[in-house]
């Protein structure tokens, strides 16, 4: 079928936009956030409701189109290039709190900072990440290591349902009873099962937060990342934490006092009142003197003053790796490739502390592997440099394991894999022949239908 036909074919069955290359509007319905990637599909349509997303696969599934799945573009493996169906989920942000059960139901194009507001109303709050901006379904179904984690495990852990148009253009209800295939895949297994509609999942309460950052002249940085680290092994699951090696770039809307060189950049999400959390993060101020110090009690409102994460868009490689450990000879390794005295080009290297209910199976399995994970290290490149540097350099000290939600731009599509131990990737394959027997949903960290071993 040639674009413009199918184009005006789709359009017909829907009443959001339905565009294809050349149409105006086209390039701004298939923009995402990280411009590393961009999708540039055959057709592109910006869905309203559940039974849009129904309409759109089906088509897809009719016509054998390849389909990719778009909410904010934080996270984008593989674009959609000349040819596939883009479904772009923005207009769906629809948020329901119950505050009886303590649960919220997401639409699929809901943003954090969209459930947070709507939790907070309640004194509750989500298994939310540092970004406001980051969609709340792509972060769930890829784990979801957020900020009150420690305490309360992935986000994944939390979901209690849900809404999935399978490949076949079938709409389903996943839970612990129903469709519990799906239900185990969907949670770690990302968008790989079909267009999620939406989420529920559970809520937790937030009577006091104390957080903010320390930021260190980079001098530091071995001070600094041995106080952090030898303090992880002593502080509670309310405790959540995370050191980054910033290196941003001269440029505005970074603040004046980041750019053009090193800076160690603590951050600190504690689930207690102010007086437990300034007693707890006192031997980090005491490690070295802070260029800036924010940490103060806060509501949880306000939970994207911690990282202080990019809130425009930017291209970037992002890589990731478990770690078991993090003793000295892990930090000495660290140093080496990203302290002050390596030509480190990375703008971020981050090391988040997991642990507590991070590493407990939760009541009801899924596919996030990773609860032997001690820390988790990220980094984030510009484009035009080495982005795999690090993360190689580190590799000895890995779980072996890449965090999917950490991997993003050209060549990470392939390598799902590594995001899950060998089981757990064989059931997925298999789950994955069944709904999506010819990998129409392949624009993702993609999982390649196998058939079941006799
Ligand atoms: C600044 C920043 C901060 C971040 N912080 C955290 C963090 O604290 N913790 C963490 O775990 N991750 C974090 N992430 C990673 C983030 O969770 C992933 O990139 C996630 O995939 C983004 O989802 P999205 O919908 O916003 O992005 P998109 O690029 O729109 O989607 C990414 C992928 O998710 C899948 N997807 C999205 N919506 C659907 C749907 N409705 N149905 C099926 N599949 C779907 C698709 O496969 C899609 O390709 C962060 C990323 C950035 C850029």
């Amino acid at each position: 079928m040639f674009t413009s036909a199918a184009v005006h074919k789709l359009a017909q069955r829907l009443a959001g936009p339905v565009l294809g290359p050349g149409d105006e509007g086209y390039a701004a319905e298939a923009a995402g956030f990280n411009q590393v990637l961009q999708h540039r599909p055959q057709m592109v349509a910006g869905v309203l409701d559940a039974a849009e997303i129904r309409k759109a696969v089906t088509f897809a599934a009719e016509t054998g189109m390849p389909v990719a799945v778009q909410a904010t573009g934080h996270g984008p493996s593989a674009a959609a290039e000349g040819t596939g169906l883009l479904i772009n989920t923005r207009r769906m942000t629809k948020v329901t709190i119950d505050p009886l059960t303590r649960t919220a139901r997401a639409e699929a194009g809901t943003q954090w900072h969209h459930v947070v507001e709507a939790a907070a109303a309640h004194g509750l709050a989500p298994l939310n990440g540092s970004s406001p901006l980051v969609g709340v379904v792509g972060y769930t179904l890829g784990g979801g290591l957020g900020l009150l984690s420690r305490k309360h495990g992935f986000a994944a852990d939390q979901v209690t349902a849900i809404d999935v148009v399978t490949p076949d253009g079938r709409p389903r209800t996943a839970t612990a009873e129903h469709n519990t295939d799906l239900f185990w895949a969907l949670r770690g297994g990302k968008g790989n099962f079909g267009v999620v509609s939406a989420i529920e999942f559970a809520l937790v309460p937030v009577p006091h937060f104390y957080g903010g950052g320390l930021f260190f002249p980079g001098e530091f940085a071995a001070e600094v990342l041995d106080a952090w680290r030898s303090w992880t092994a002593s502080v509670p699951e309310e405790m959540g934490s995370s050191l980054a090696f910033l290196r941003m770039p001269d440029m505005e809307p970074i603040p004046q006092f980041l750019r053009g060189k090193l800076v160690v950049h603590i951050r600190i999400a504690h689930l207690g009142p102010g007086d437990e959390g300034e007693r707890l993060v006192a031997p980090l101020r005491a490690s070295a003197p802070a260029m800036v110090d924010t940490l103060a009690p806060m509501p949880y409102t306000r939970f994207a003053d911690i990282h202080n994460d990019p809130a425009f868009p930017i291209p970037y490689n992002e890589r990731s790796l478990m770690l078991r450990e993090l003793g000295q000879d892990a930090a000495k390794d660290l140093l080496a490739l990203a302290g002050p005295a390596s030509n480190c080009t990375d703008i971020m290297v981050e090391l988040r502390h997991m642990g507590g209910a991070l590493g407990r199976p939760p009541a009801v399995a899924g596919a996030v592997d990773h609860r032997e994970a001690a820390f988790c290290l990220a980094t984030l490149q510009l484009p035009g440099g080495r982005p795999d540097l690090v993360v190689e350099g580190m590799a000895h000290r890995g779980t072996g394991r890449r965090y999917l939600n950490f991997l993003a731009g050209p060549h990470t599509a392939q390598l799902a894999e590594h995001g899950y131990g060998p089981a757990t990737y064989a059931r997925l394959g298999e789950i994955k022949a069944r709904y999506d027997p010819d990998n129409l949903f392949r624009f993702n960290h993609n999982i390649v239908p196998r058939a079941k071993s006799l």
